[in-house]
């Protein structure tokens, strides 16, 4: 049995029409990283970050997966209806696999759709969108926060990530510029330990991962990810035509 694990970044979003972080000079949005994505910056002006959050929550209204998103919703699918095991870890926050229809996911970064409370862990998704903070339904604190992980934060359900890198068969690295920790070391550890892997970006694979055995689909992540899954499942032995059982065939 083959278990597939997949590690997201940015780049997977970005013709969904999401700016990534490291294709604008450490801006992010026009904003220093260290005002808007860390704890010192929120302890400092809770307003700010807070309306530089709600602006993207904004921003994510219309925003649809890409071909990228969906090519592995189908790999899930497929690998899953005939034994094998699929998880897919995202660095991003934009909920758009969940949109998309992936099953199995970790949010390792957390998630722009939900706020939660920092005093008694109260957590809530919601279409709030108004630029007022606002406080805790359940204790009172004064404000909620947003529910995703900043700079210097721990990232959420390690013990799922790391055991999912640990046991996979084949590991696929799309859209990421692998330079946030820990997530940048999943690759390396694949590497080490004799996984297929697979890697997808628009720039040329990491000088520092030449001569590797590495599958590489440089491109644009609506084109090559399709491309890639492909890939998988014809080594794999698994047809892509296949006819997928769906819910209403069980009956
Ligand atoms: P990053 O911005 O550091 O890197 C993006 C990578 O995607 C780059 O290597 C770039 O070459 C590549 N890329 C750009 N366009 C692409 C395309 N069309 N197809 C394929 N690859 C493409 O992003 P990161 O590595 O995810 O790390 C930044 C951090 O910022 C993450 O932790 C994430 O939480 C956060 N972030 C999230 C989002 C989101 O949720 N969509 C957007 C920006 C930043």
């Amino acid at each position: 049995m083959a278990l597939v694990v997949i590690l997201t970044g940015a780049g997977i979003s970005a013709e969904s029409g999401i700016p990534t972080f490291r294709d604008q000079n450490g801006l992010w949005e026009n904003h220093d990283v260290g005002e808007v994505a860390t704890p010192k910056g929120w302890m400092e002006n809770p307003k700010l970050v807070w309306r530089f959050y709600q602006e993207r929550r904004r921003g994510m209204q219309g925003v649809e997966p890409n071909a990228a998103h969906r090519a592995l919703v189908d790999l899930e699918k497929k690998l899953l209806n005939n034994g094998h095991g699929f998880y897919l870890i995202t660095q991003n926050i934009d909920g758009l696999d969940i949109k998309a229809g992936i099953q199995y996911i970790v949010e390792m970064h957390g998630a722009l759709r939900r706020f939660r409370c920092e005093k008694c862990d109260y957590e809530v998704e919601n279409d709030y969108l108004e630029d007022d903070l606002l406080p805790c339904p359940e204790c009172g604190w004064v404000h909620l926060r947003p529910d995703v992980v900043w700079f210097d934060e721990m990232p959420h359900n390690p013990e799922i990530f790391l055991s999912a890198v640990n046991q996979c068969t084949h590991f696929v690295s799309i859209g990421t510029s692998g330079e946030v920790y820990p997530a940048a070391h999943f690759i390396h550890d694949a590497l080490r330990d004799g996984k297929e892997v697979y890697y997808q970006n628009t720039d040329p694979i990491h000088a520092h991962l030449l001569g590797m055995e590495i599958h590489e689909f440089q491109g644009k992540a609506s084109e090559k990810v399709p491309e890639l899954c492909s890939n998988i499942l014809k080594s794999l032995g698994i047809s892509e035509k296949e006819e997928l059982i769906t819910d209403n065939d069980a009956s």
